[in-house]
């Protein structure tokens, strides 16, 4: 079970690479969740790649590109929010799919991620491409040729005005591209605000998002952690906050996203940089892991950190399937994971413990 963590960390870590030596390294970035007037196009998804090539094709052509999902933190890569015509973010996590994209008058490019299938109600205006197919829908081939998405975007003409969206707390504008490069380029002021007293706490509340209720718990978590706490985020789970103002300490945000659910592997560099610094190990640092899982690229992010050793990390909603009892008690034995309970009591069991 290790071992696919050790392997999992590898992939990661490939994956940063590619990511950063293709599109360069991620900077911190403030995306609207505004959509102006005129056509546009909503790619969901991870692939950076369909991202490029769609925005390359489009350049010129009158017509905007809008992130969705894990697709958000592709505006902190330099190579891609190059381009003036990718304006923003629209809507939220995968789950929320059927409702966000019911009456949008624009087609959506659906990259590899969790999914929704289509509703008839949009059906026509869905474009797949990679390994995503839906009965009926346009698949872009290996050529990549968006001309069909491009056609559909100029003919459905987007909304007449701009449109003023939201996140799930109100907030019009939400920020990426806190990888472990900008993070850790700010590791002197790091250390000296926690020598200071200044920063108390970090917590990692990260991890996948879904339609259970209980998933609020994380929304609660993140609005009740102590200001002289930084709340460090990736993967779609950071939807349920991240249009959050939850202020500064210092002249760093309070709240820091560092990406997709594989950016996980910049969680690591980052607590591994921090524990370097202070001459301990991750487990003595002022750092809770408060996890959301969904599904297995989740819990292949759990064996990674069980890999390295981490211990104490709270996970949630609910406990995955399979957990059988023997697993979990050797999981709690040794690694002292423990479900989540509520916000008040993980954030007081958190913070006293270190
Ligand atoms: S973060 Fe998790 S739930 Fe969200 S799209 Fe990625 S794999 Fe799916």
């Amino acid at each position: 079970m290790l071992k696919v963590g050790e392997i999992n960390l590898r992939c990661m870590a490939l994956l940063d690479k590619a990511n950063t030596e293709t599109y360069g390294t991620p900077e911190p970035a403030v995306v609207t969740l505004a959509v102006e007037k005129g056509p546009f196009i909503v790619v969901t998804g991870h692939d950076l790649k369909d991202l490029q090539l769609l925005l390359e094709q489009t350049e010129g052509k009158g017509i905007n590109i809008y992130t969705h999902g894990e697709m958000l933190p592709a505006h902190a890569y330099p190579f891609l929010k190059k381009f003036p015509h990718l304006k923003g973010n629209f809507g939220t996590a995968w789950q929320n799919q059927q409702k966000e994209f019911d009456h949008l008058p624009a087609p959506i490019l659906y990259t590899t991620n969790c999914l929704m299938p289509p509703k008839k109600s949009y059906a026509d205006r869905v474009f797949t491409t990679e390994m995503v197919s839906f009965p009926g829908a346009v698949h872009i081939d290996e050529k990549k040729d968006f001309t069909p998405i491009i056609e559909k975007a100029l003919e459905l003409g987007g909304y007449k005005e701009d449109q003023i969206f939201t996140g799930i707390n109100g907030g019009t504008q939400v920020t990426t591209g806190f990888g472990h490069a900008a993070i850790l380029s700010h590791a002197d002021t790091i250390v000296e605000a926690v020598k200071s007293g200044a920063i108390r706490h970090f917590f990692l509340v990260a991890g996948c998002d879904g339609a259970k209720p209980g998933r609020n718990y994380y929304t609660e978590f993140v609005k009740q952690t102590p200001s002289d706490s930084i709340v460090l985020t990736l993967a779609c789970g950071k939807f349920r906050f991240n249009d959050l103002d939850l202020g500064e300490i210092g002249g760093l945000p309070r709240l820091m996203d560092l990406g997709q659910c594989n950016d996980a592997y910049g969680a690591i560099q980052v607590a591994v940089t921090l524990a370097d610094a202070f001459g301990c190990s991750v487990n003595e640092l002022p750092l809770s892991f408060i996890l959301s899982w969904y599904e297995q690229k989740a819990v292949c992010i759990l064996l990674t950190l069980l890999h390295l050793g981490i211990k104490n990390i709270r996970l949630g909603p609910s406990l995955p399937a399979f957990l059988s009892p023997n697993i979990l008690n050797v999981l709690v034995e040794n690694y002292g994971i423990a479900p989540v309970t509520t916000p008040e009591k993980d954030i007081q069991s958190a913070t006293l413990s270190h």
